[in-house]
């Protein structure tokens, strides 16, 4: 018996009007009846009317592991059973033991991690952290980013779609360099692009005047349709930043542990440029569970002068959560199955893609995947066609992301637990291909 069987007023129908009557417009929605998710298992989902789904989004990137994956599930039932919840003006084991890890893995020496409870709160704090260090209230941020939905996070955030209005406190100045097959520079090879973008920031920074803080940046950018410019790009942006003593900021929120495949992080991709000054983190950590935090090496991150906590920051719940998920990430080397799985997935969206006239591109790394919809001829960004194809795929048991493509939302976005098996890949592929096909059908 499904929720709506037993109780009419609950049906999706009903929930969908609730949810318009009470909580704001602007609060972003798929489908045009939207689902409600009730449980999960594995790679799996299954909404109130009994519909079982694959999930190529995970959560927008949260599960990152796997749905109810006991060994997190036990975890959390075994932390609640003893306390949900104190504070971090006592002592803390998970979050000792969660710090102590993520230092560990972060690359960056000496380094010290503060806990909030989701991304916007880190990259705030670590643009707090940028500009006090450097006195400065100037960032360099990239077009097309998103960091988050704070007035500061906003502040950076290059997409205003994403971010309509800002009184920001931050003076930020936007360069090139997350897209690569847009814009002017796209037609260059990457290491013209790599040049390219490295005199834009050069000149920004002439034009700035005084001192930069920081710069801040997705290795991929995420909400911007997991879109990059080439490896090695912000490491030359890093040796722009370190002779003026600019302090870089990684945005590793949907980037981070082993989610890209190659690398454990993205800024890895730019290794040459040694780990960023600071990193933040969210997401999938938690598998669900709201961890976000900063790293930065002790200098960076203790020049706050304040007596301060986050009171839900470093919770033991959530940080009982994150250990045993990053024990099982680590244990099971899923940073090699989303290369490897990643891989294979990639190969047959293109193949998949392939004649469609609605795709522009299929990009991606690890399990972290695009295909970009445009309008035939003029590559413009197609919005609905992105749509239309969410829709058609979750008729067929996926669901998919969308994101990106310039100002508007045309990319669909692949990116599931970290665990997709080699089946489940083809299988989510051979949805998506009917679905592009559908589409092509109906709109051309
Ligand atoms: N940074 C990036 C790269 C993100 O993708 C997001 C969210 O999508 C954020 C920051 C903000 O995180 P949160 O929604 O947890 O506040």
């Amino acid at each position: 018996m499904t929720t709506a069987d037993h109780d009419p007023a609950g049906s999706p129908r009903m929930l969908h009007a609730r949810h318009r009557a009470v909580l704001p417009d602007w609060l972003a929605l798929y489908y045009d009846e939207p689902i409600e998710i009730t449980h999960g298992e594995g790679r799996h989902v299954w909404d109130s009317e009994g519909n079982r789904y694959l999930d190529f989004f995970g959560g927008i990137l949260t599960t990152m592991t796997a749905h109810a994956l006991p060994e997190v599930t036990k975890a959390v039932s075994e932390q609640a059973q003893r306390i949900l919840h104190t504070s971090s003006l006592y002592l803390d084991r998970p979050m000792v033991e969660l710090a102590e890890r993520i230092a560990a893995v972060s690359g960056i020496p000496d380094a010290r991690v503060f806990f909030t409870t989701s991304g916007t709160e880190a990259n705030d704090t670590a643009l707090l952290l940028a500009t006090t260090h450097r006195r400065s209230n100037q960032i360099v941020a990239l077009r097309n980013s998103y960091h988050g939905r704070s007035f500061s996070a906003i502040g950076v955030t290059g997409n205003r779609s994403w971010s309509p209005t800002s009184l920001s406190p931050l003076q930020t100045l936007y360069v090139h360099g997350g897209v690569r097959t847009r814009g002017p520079f796209a037609e260059l090879d990457d290491a013209a692009f790599i040049e390219a973008c490295t005199e834009d920031l050069t000149d920004m920074l002439g034009q700035a005047g005084g001192d930069v803080a920081a710069l801040i940046a997705e290795p991929v950018q995420g909400v911007g349709g997991f879109t990059s410019g080439p490896d090695g790009l912000l490491a030359a942006y890093r040796e722009v930043l370190r002779e003026r003593g600019i302090l870089w900021i990684s945005d590793e929120v949907q980037t981070g542990w082993g989610r890209t495949g190659e690398h454990f992080w993205g800024w890895q991709a730019h290794a040459q440029a040694g780990p960023p000054d600071i990193l933040t983190f969210a997401k999938g950590i938690g598998n669900g569970m709201s961890i976000g935090g900063v790293v930065a090496r002790a200098e960076v991150m203790n020049c706050l002068a304040a007596n301060s906590i986050s009171t839900f920051g470093g919770s033991p719940v959530t940080m009982a959560a994150g250990n045993a998920n990053l024990n099982y990430l680590l244990e099971h080397d899923l940073q090699g199955n989303a290369r490897r799985v990643g891989g294979l997935l990639l190969e047959r969206l293109r193949a998949a893609a392939a004649g469609s006239v609605i795709v522009r591109e299929v990009r991606g790394r690890g399990l972290m995947a695009g295909v970009e919809l445009a309008r035939p001829g003029t590559g413009e960004p197609w919005p609905e066609a992105a749509s239309l194809v969410l829709e058609l795929a979750r008729e067929r048991g996926l669901l998919v992301g969308k994101g990106g493509g310039h100002s508007t939302s045309s990319v669909l976005r692949v990116a599931p637990p970290l665990t997709l098996t080699v089946a489940e890949a083809e299988e989510g592929a051979e949805i998506l291909e009917h679905a592009l096909r559908t589409a092509d059908t109906q709109l051309g």
